[in-house]
């Protein structure tokens, strides 16, 4: 198969869709973006990367970056963390505070933001510095040492974020927080704002495609962690549009408001899609579109 010649064929496919949806604004340092930038990037299990569009260009990672916090809390032997955050899908948006007290402060899953709050807690508690862990496991597993926060998103996350505080408060009224609401919602805030390219994003991702083992070769998840955080993706990874998205793509996913996705084949590939502009569900519309086309061109899905 030419990679090459497949990616800027579905760049070319996905063209027409760019800008339809809205740009995340209700982060006003997100809404900032150009609508119509597209890019997608494979790294492949054994080695190469393709990438077509504006595959080099940094975006905000925002809820991505929720894979990396719950791999680093596991690989780290925190199963303690599902005592704390239930592995069903939501049917609920990812910011919804409803279903948070008829459970009884026990988030349906790691990838809705009540759960993410609590993985940031667990890996706070665990290493001192939550979001200075994820930006450290993302450079080392993209090999970009720039990597880093975009502090201009990450304090008008800080600044408009009512509904995660009052998340966070709520679960630390049900005992679900170790650590104090601010420094949760802080370190959350500085994961969620790091910037990426395409490329730094799949290769980052690239050992949720090889069984748990990253760059250097050394094995960071066990292959039934990396099976498990897989399974979680696909059933939880792009919100109440986890159906859709599995019907369409066929892949284990996992989605950010700053218009990114990332997809894994298990055993040959980990793709990233980005495009700011968001179906009502969050989730990037040409980026959805992009993966559609990719699995069913490739015949590369889990199913
Ligand atoms: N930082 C964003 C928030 O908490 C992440 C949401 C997302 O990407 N779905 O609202």
């Amino acid at each position: 198969m030419d990679m090459q010649a497949l990616l800027d064929d579905i760049a070319e496919a996905v063209a027409p869709k760019l800008g339809e949806g809205r740009v995340a604004d209700y982060i006003p340092g997100l809404g900032r973006v150009d609508a119509e930038q597209f890019g997608i990037a494979v790294a492949m299990a054994d080695g190469g990367v393709y990438g077509s569009g504006d595959w080099r260009r940094p975006f905000s990672i925002q809820s991505i970056s929720k894979v990396f916090s719950l791999a680093l809390v596991l690989s780290s032997g925190g199963v303690r963390i599902w005592q704390r955050v239930f592995r069903e899908p939501s049917g609920t948006p990812f910011n919804s505070l409803v279903q948070l007290e008829h459970e009884n402060g026990i988030p349906r899953n790691p990838f809705i933001n009540a759960g993410a709050l609590v993985v940031t807690d667990q890996l706070q508690t665990m290493t001192g510095d939550a979001g200075g862990a994820v930006r450290d496991f993302l450079r080392r597993e993209s090999e970009n040492p720039t990597i880093g926060v975009n502090q201009t998103v990450a304090d008008s996350e800080a600044a408009h974020g009512h509904r995660n505080s009052a998340m966070a408060h709520m679960l630390a009224s049900y005992d679900n927080l170790d650590n104090p609401v601010e420094t949760v919602l802080e370190h959350y805030f500085s994961h969620c704002a790091m910037e990426m390219s395409c490329q730094d994003l799949a290769l980052a991702g690239r050992f949720l495609s090889r069984n748990g083992v990253g760059a250097s070769g050394r094995q960071l998840l066990t292959p039934s962690q990396n099976k498990r955080i897989n399974a979680v993706m696909l059933t939880c990874g792009t919100y109440d549009a986890a159906g859709e998205f599995a019907y369409r793509v066929g892949l284990p996913g996992k989605s950010g408001v700053g218009g990114g996705i990332i997809a894994v084949v298990p055993g040959r590939c980990t793709i990233c899609v980005w495009s700011p502009a968001l179906s009502l569900s969050g989730n990037s519309l040409a980026g959805v579109a992009a993966l559609d086309e990719f699995t069913t061109r490739t015949g590369w899905s889990v199913f």
